[in-house]
This record gives C-alpha cells, sequence and structure tokens, in this order.
C-alpha cells in the first residue's frame, strides 16, 4: 500500500487514523477494511462490472479523443505542483498515471485492477481527509456514474480550497463500457452541475475532429446498420460504402487533426467531448 495513500484515509465511521494490520486497514473501532492484494476494499466489487483489458498505448495507437485527453492532461500535469497530491477516480487500468510522475498519484476505481491503490465507490462511502487532494482527475469516468451532479457533490469535498478537478467527458462517442454508460453531457450541464458542487470553471475546451466523426458515421454503417437489408441490397451498399470509405480516408488527410477550441462560440457545436478545469472555491 502507497504511504501516501494511508496518509490521506480516516474512518468514515469514527474519524480515527487507519493502520494496516493482519492484512487489514483497522482504525481500532469500527468493522476493519479489507485488502485485496494490498489493495483497500472499501465497498462491494459490482459482480456485472467487467474488468476492461489493458490496451497498448502510444501514438498511432489510440483513439484521438484519448490522444486528445492525453495531450490535455499532460498540459495540467506540467502545472501542478511537484509532489501535489493527486488522486484519479476512475482510473482503470492507470491510463494516464505516467503523466504525474512527478506529483504523489493514487488511483482509485471500483474494481481492483494491478494499478488501482484503493478501490471505493464514493457515492457510498468517503473514506478520505476532507481537503486533502490537490488535483482530482476524473478521466471519462463522469459518464459512467448513475448521477454526475451527485457525484460531483461527493467528489468536491477531497479537494482543498483553491484544488483544481480536471475533466475529461465524451460528448459524441458511442456508448461504451455497457452497461455502466449513463450519459452524455452539454457544457452547459457541466458549468451548471459543477456550480452546484462549489466548482467554478477555470478552463473549457471542445474537442472537435470532423474526420474522426466521419469514420464513425461509415464504422456504425458497415458494422451496424448493414446486416438489416436484404442480400442483394447489402451487396451494392457495401459496394458504394468501399468507395465511401476510400473517398473519407483521402478527405481525412486533407482535413489533418483534430483540434480543440472554446464551446462557448456558437459555430462549435459538434464536440467529441470535453476537457474541463474546475477550481474548488475558498
Ligand atoms: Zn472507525
Amino acid at each position: 500500500m502507497k504511504a501516501d495513500l494511508l496518509d490521506v484515509l480516516r474512518c468514515p465511521s469514527c474519524g480515527g487514523a487507519y493502520r494496516q494490520e493482519d492484512g487489514r486497514l483497522t482504525c481500532g473501532v469500527c468493522p476493519p477494511i479489507p485488502l485485496q492484494e494490498d489493495i483497500p476494499i472499501f465497498s462491494p466489487i459490482p459482480a456485472d462490472l467487467l474488468p476492461g483489458e489493458k490496451r497498448p498505448r502510444g501514438p498511432g495507437l489510440d483513439t484521438p479523443w484519448r490522444a486528445a485527453n492525453e495531450r490535455f492532461l499532460r498540459r495540467m500535469a506540467a502545472d501542478a505542483t511537484a509532489g501535489a497530491l493527486v488522486i484519479d477516480i476512475g482510473a482503470g487500468r492507470g491510463e494516464f498515471a505516467a503523466l504525474f510522475a512527478r506529483q504523489r498519484y493514487l488511483a482509485l476505481d471500483l474494481y481492483p485492477y494491478p494499478e488501482v491503490d484503493i478501490v471505493c465507490d464514493l457515492m457510498a462511502v468517503n473514506p478520505f481527509v476532507p481537503g486533502c487532494a490537490d488535483v482530482v482527475v476524473l478521466a471519462n469516468t463522469l459518464e459512467h456514474v448513475p448521477s454526475a451532479a451527485g457525484f460531483l457533490g461527493a467528489v468536491a469535498p477531497l479537494l482543498r480550497p483553491g484544488g483544481r478537478l480536471l475533466v475529461t467527458v465524451p460528448f459524441l462517442v458511442k456508448i461504451h463500457q455497457a452497461p455502466y454508460d449513463f450519459a452524455r453531457y452539454t457544457h452547459y450541464s457541466l458549468q451548471s452541475m459543477g456550480a452546484q458542487a462549489g466548482l467554478v470553471v477555470e478552463h473549457l475546451e471542445g474537442y472537435y475532429d470532423p474526420a474522426f466523426l466521419m469514420g464513425e458515421s461509415y464504422r456504425y454503417t458497415f458494422f451496424w446498420a448493414l446486416s438489416r437489408y436484404p442480400l442483394g441490397r447489402r451487396r451494392i451498399l457495401a459496394a458504394a460504402l468501399a468507395g465511401l470509405r476510400l473517398y473519407q480516408h483521402g478527405l481525412g488527410r486533407l482535413l489533418g487533426p483534430g483540434y480543440v477550441a472554446d464551446p462557448r462560440q456558437e459555430n462549435h457545436p459538434a464536440p467529441v467531448g470535453y476537457h474541463i478545469v474546475y477550481r474548488k472555491a475558498g
């Protein structure tokens, strides 16, 4: 267990400090918290949660959206103070952990991946010392919680006053990690949900990628819609789609990679997703 973790936990029932004893965390008063492969398990692991595979990452391997997330978080990690405490909520297979090598980094998830430091459903239990975190990261996590407004309310107390919440959240991205995919939010909703939790938007950008969206339309048609048609028409459609694919490929090269822009301007109506920096008031 990371020493940094023990420092920022306290028993949610009695407020006492934890110590590690007989393979468990105990405050000496309340029922102890089990450790699984050295990971404290504060909430039951959902039985229907299918663990994600560890995928090879890097240039040319990531989706354009994830590559954009990485650029954004890399910038933010460079801005954050060395030694700052970072809690990555919904960290999964530790996709972005390496970006925070200069900081003290803790990974939280509902599933005990080897890359995770603590398993905890913050909507059910909050064992963190209030204000312990300088930075909280929600990288493509908000769409996977049933109530994002309630979740931001549960996350905000972890941040010290003036601390930052870094969010990446998709808008035009297909349903993924089913059945744990609950919502897509506009930046208006992200702004108002943050405000309810005492979080002020300090920076907001949309990620736009027309070539990616065209590719998604093609893939949707080819992989999912085509089989709906009778065989004769399917053959004609498949041939037409092959031509379209070539055309779209060339167009994609001309269009180039995606870009970030301020979504508050009316001429940017269709982001793939948003990158947000919230600052905790106070
Ligand atoms: Zn206790």
